[in-house]
């Protein structure tokens, strides 16, 4: 019988893709499928010459298993893990190891973690991004769970994840129980945000500076060797270049209707959810909903006005590096907002969180690679205990160095009457951010007047008093 290094369930896009990977590095892999056809349709053709085997159940399967025996599960995020893991686990003995690389929700992964190691089994979360290409070259591997099965899986994990720099892995052990799909999740969230301040940057270069589609892919290219540097920035360039059949634009021809699988949603919720004011994610969710009632805002388009055309008074190529110095700042908010969420979940669950090493895990192989990615790791190493990214000193001056462009793109948008949730609510946080007095007194006040809810004197912290603000009984 073979001794294969690891098993891999789920023959779909990731599964066969993240096989070849493992196959490349010198791994033994066993595969299963719930449609078993596909096990030999697989092996008769995109894993033929490989030493890729197959089996035709799950018995099988673990049979052919060295031990600890490795098992990834990369199938439909949901029922279908519990129903494999539940067929598994008789299969299985203590100290064997599953691993879910599917987008699953991390509270699953945290019920699944607990409810495994009751039952001897090393149970893993762990989020893999990058799609097809980064599965099968090198994805970014985010794993989290039970922190024993880590030495057993390194190994293969950090062979076939995407490397930079001098070949460090974007790949470590995030943390305990459902902590490696919360990073994913946020890791999601965090692409949501940085492809909408794109395609904000996108609608202020064609709609208040009138610029072309070859000139913006330019600008982009341009970008791309700025401290925006990173895998967004390079595809918009080229996805503005791109010319259908018949020889026009393609860009203009796709319907302005963005569709969402849920990851930016969860991320939006947890936020709400641990009272962080992750806003820019949110925000770039809600645009996608909003430009999805795509009949309503053409209605609503006949009817509602926006301000006068009126000439606006800029030099277009100052104009043009505000806008790019708008989008960096309002990325670097963005990325504060994510840890600070990662932060807050990290003291809800007990998690030890490795914050530079997540923002290494994201420096490759995903799709929110960048070069900033190791500006933050480097942020981190200098001060583990970094609170927000905006008072490393780094960060700190970016921001000093971009916020007059950035105010200028806000305030010219909104005059223009450009819709820019993501530049504008990143703005909003930074300026909260800064104050060291909110007019959140007056809530207190208005609760306190209405409802009797209390509020706090400066002067006497934790002393909560109620007036009697009309006077009456
Ligand atoms: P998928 O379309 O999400 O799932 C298809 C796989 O799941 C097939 O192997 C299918 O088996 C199996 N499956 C579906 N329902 C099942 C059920 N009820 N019971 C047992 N097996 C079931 O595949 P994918 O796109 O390759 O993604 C795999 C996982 O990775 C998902 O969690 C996905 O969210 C995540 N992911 C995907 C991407 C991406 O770019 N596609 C990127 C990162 C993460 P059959 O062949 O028998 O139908």
């Amino acid at each position: 019988m073979a001794q294969a290094d690891i098993a891999l369930i789920g023959l779909a896009v990731m599964g066969q893709n993240l096989i070849l990977n493992m196959n490349d590095h010198g791994f033994v892999v066993c595969t299963f499928n719930r449609t078993v056809s596909k096990v030999d349709d697989f092996l008769a053709n995109e894993a033929k010459g490989t030493k890729v085997v197959g089996a035709k159940s799950l018995k099988e399967m673990v049979s052919m298993l060295k031990k600890p025996r490795r098992i990834i599960l990369l199938v439909k995020a949901g029922q279908a893990v519990d129903d494999f893991i539940e067929k598994l686990v008789p299969l299985l003995n203590t100290g064997d190891i599953i691993i879910d690389g599917g987008n699953s929700e991390y509270r699953d992964t945290t019920r699944r973690c607990r409810d495994l190691k009751a039952k001897g089994i090393l149970f893993v979360g762990s989020g893999v991004s990058g799609g097809e290409e980064g599965a099968r070259y090198g994805p970014s591997l985010m794993p989290g769970g039970n922190k024993e099965a880590w030495p057993h899986i390194k190994t293969i994990f950090q062979a076939i994840a995407a490397k930079v720099g001098t070949g460090e892995p974007c790949c470590d052990w995030v943390g305990e129980e459902g902590a490696g799909h919360f990073v994913k999740m946020v890791h999601n969230g965090i692409e949501y945000g940085d492809m909408q301040l794109i395609c904000e940057a996108y609608h202020l270069m064609k709609d208040v500076l009138g610029m072309q589609h070859e000139e913006m892919a330019q600008a982009f290219e341009e970008w791309n060797k700025t401290e925006l540097d990173s895998f967004l920035i390079e595809i918009t360039a080229n996805i503005l270049k791109f010319r259908d059949t018949d020889g026009q634009e393609l860009l203009p021809k796709i319907r302005d209707s963005a569709g969402q699988k849920g990851t930016g949603k969860w991320t939006a919720i947890s936020a709400l959810e641990y009272g962080m004011p992750v806003t820019l994610i949110g925000e770039a969710v809600f645009a996608r909903c909003l430009s999805s009632l795509k009949e309503e805002r053409v209605q609503a388009s006949k009817t509602l006005t926006g301000p006068q055309k009126t000439q606006l008074a800029h030099n277009k190529e100052s104009f043009l590096e505000d806008i790019r110095k708008a989008l960096y700042a309002s990325k670097i908010i963005s990325y504060a907002q994510g840890f600070m969420l990662l932060r807050q979940a990290a003291m809800q669950f007990g998690w030890t969180l490795n914050y530079g090493g997540i923002a290494l895990m994201w420096r490759g192989g995903c799709i929110i690679r960048s070069v900033f990615l190791g500006k933050i790791k480097d942020a981190f190493e200098r001060n583990p205990e970094l609170q927000n990214l905006l008072l490393d000193d780094f960060f700190k001056s970016a921001v000093d160095n971009c916020q007059d462009s950035w105010r200028r793109v806000v305030s010219t948008g909104v005059q223009a009457g450009i819709p820019m949730p993501c530049f504008t609510t990143a703005l909003s946080f930074y300026d909260g951010y800064r104050h060291e007095v909110l007019p959140a007194n007056l809530i207190q006040a208005q609760r306190d007047y209405f409802g009797a809810h209390t509020y706090e004197l400066l002067a006497k912290p934790g002393e909560f008093i109620h007036t009697n603000w009309t006077g009456h009984g």
